[in-house]
């Protein structure tokens, strides 16, 4: 099988021929492309930060129900730098980590600038239980440790690793994802800055994401998801 470029969030389908394998974000698509032929992709279902005020866990639910083969909870998580009340996110946060705990599915957070409320409610749940992945990654080569850590698992954003070299290379020694999440960026792109970043072969990188992503969201290509 030829390993495929990983792309671990994104909004986007993948381009049919391309060997790209997603998790793509359709928590507010108005259409669901449910399975492909090429079978290239997973996808998240969840409530973002910034649409609090709007949505409730019963929204989820119903979403959920009707889709029924998404592979994980998100993106969710916790910003401090929109406009919504702090309570009410961590509210509705901690609504959907529970539910992907009951669930067994891996959760993808977005967080900005609210790690202490993260870990905060990290606390709640069993570290070896969790799946929980922070998605477009860009913070200090510390906090990245911290994370790992606390049994996190990374996506860098796209734009760390294309405008943030120093930080990319810092993370040189740690596993970490690499996605498209919202932009236009070319994926193949994004593997080849990093892997030259990390002195890592492009192949090399190919194959720690593929194991890192299967491995994350107990993902088989050959048996489908467990
Ligand atoms: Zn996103």
């Amino acid at each position: 099988m030829m390993v495929p470029f990983v792309d671990t969030h994104t909004h986007h389908l993948p381009e049919k021929g391309e060997n790209i394998f997603s998790c793509i974000d359709l928590s507010s698509s108005v259409f669901f492309p449910m399975e492909n032929e090429e079978k290239n992709f997973l996808f998240s279902l969840g409530i973002h930060p910034a649409r609090t005020e709007q949505s409730s866990i019963k929204d989820l639910h119903i979403l959920l129900e009707k889709h029924s083969s998404f592979a994980a909870i998100g993106e969710c998580g916790i910003d401090k730098s929109i406009p919504v009340d702090m309570e009410k996110q961590k509210e509705l946060f901690l609504q959907q980590a529970f539910l992907a705990e009951e669930l067994q599915k891996p959760l993808i957070i977005h967080c900005v600038r609210a790690w202490d409320i993260l870990y905060e409610c990290a606390k709640k749940f069993p570290v070896k239980g969790r799946r929980w992945l922070i998605h477009s990654f860009r913070g200090s080569l510390t906090l990245a440790e911290d994370l790992l850590r606390h049994n996190f698992t990374l996506s860098l954003a796209p734009q760390m690793v294309k405008n943030m070299p120093e930080r990319v290379k810092k993370m040189r020694q740690y596993p970490f994802l690499l996605e498209t999440d919202d932009t236009k960026e070319e994926l193949a792109l994004l593997y080849s800055t990093a892997s030259t970043l990390c002195h890592i072969s492009m192949e090399g990188l190919k194959e720690r994401n593929w194991e890192l992503f299967c491995d994350f969201f107990r993902f088989s290509r050959e048996k489908g998801r467990e």
